[in-house]
């Protein structure tokens, strides 16, 4: 595999940064996963433009768009990848000990891309279970979920509490014990025909799948609402659902010990963002 470092293409075992790297010191950095279908980056825009507010609000140099979408697709082309997981990784890079970003002159920038592994067709046939995390997201005024930062303590802990009771994914609530979102997901759920979904204020990352997904919903004349919701709410819905990059719309069976129908609005979802990915491709193409 060629990873892509700093500036140019260098072969797996010669991409290593330094123990110094204030990524690896103090999770000083930020990242951002992308999914390429035939070759294309879906919604890459909108990942660099994530990118780039990760980075303003941690003050953090990135190269600009161009450039980080010609690493992007040196990288695919290196590996020969065309459906391809992707993840962009900036740290602050190397300096001596200390917190002060100052300390570190160059940030270090590593794009990797590895062949998509397709989630098993039963999770979408089936759904998957998801427990509610003790867990909870960070709290807004300490470190804002908008910032995909290198900082993911919480969510894996709460990933941990997901796999000991053997789920798939954890919901996380917000400190105030609304729901916020998965460990790498945003979560949905349908309750009288009304598509409902934590709102950013809520404390989740504004996923880009989940922007998507509610477009979608809207132009397909399906009402939204975005807000703060309890756990009771998502007891008492009748479909659940949630959105990331990389497994787009997944089906939810089970919460905590209350179950679920993979309903309509969740399929037509599903089918409408695979229609959308499509649509996506051939603008693309168009456009060359
Ligand atoms: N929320 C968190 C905490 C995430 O880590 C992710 C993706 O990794 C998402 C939501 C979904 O974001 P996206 O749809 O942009 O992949």
């Amino acid at each position: 595999m060629y990873i892509y470092l700093n500036n140019k293409l260098v072969a797996e075992p010669e991409a290593v940064v330094s123990v110094y790297d204030h990524g690896f010191l103090y999770g000083d950095g930020i990242y951002e996963t992308m999914r390429a279908y035939k070759g294309t980056v879906f919604m890459s825009e909108r990942h660099i433009e994530r990118l780039g507010r990760s980075a303003s609000l941690l003050k953090l140099k990135i190269p600009d768009k161009k450039n980080i979408m010609h690493s992007v697709h040196k990288t695919l082309d290196a590996n020969k990848l065309s459906e391809a997981y992707i993840r962009i990784t900036v740290s602050r890079g190397k300096g001596p000990v200390g917190l002060d970003p100052a300390l570190c002159k160059e940030p270090s920038f590593v794009v990797f891309a590895e062949k998509f592994r397709e989630y098993p067709a039963a999770y979408y046939r089936d759904g998957v279970r998801l427990i509610i995390a003790k867990t909870r997201r960070n709290f807004i005024g300490a470190l804002d979920p908008r910032i995909k930062s290198l900082n993911f303590l919480n969510n894996i802990i709460a990933k941990m509490e997901a796999k000991e009771r053997g789920a798939y994914e954890a919901v996380m609530l917000n400190p105030q014990g609304f729901i916020a979102e998965g460990t790498i997901s945003n979560i949905f759920f349908v309750k009288d025909e009304m598509l409902c979904t934590p709102s950013v204020e809520a404390g989740i990352l504004d996923g880009i799948t989940r922007e998507i997904v509610i477009d979608l919903a809207k132009k397909n004349g399906l009402r939204v609402r975005e807000g703060l919701f309890s756990q009771e709410d998502i007891f008492k819905a009748t479909e659940v659902f949630f959105t990331n990059t990389t497994s787009e719309v997944m089906p939810v069976s089970m919460v905590e010990d209350r179950t679920y129908e993979i309903g309509k609005i969740t399929q037509r979802l599903r089918r409408l963002y695979k229609e959308e990915v499509k649509r996506y491709l051939k603008k693309t193409a168009d456009s060359k």
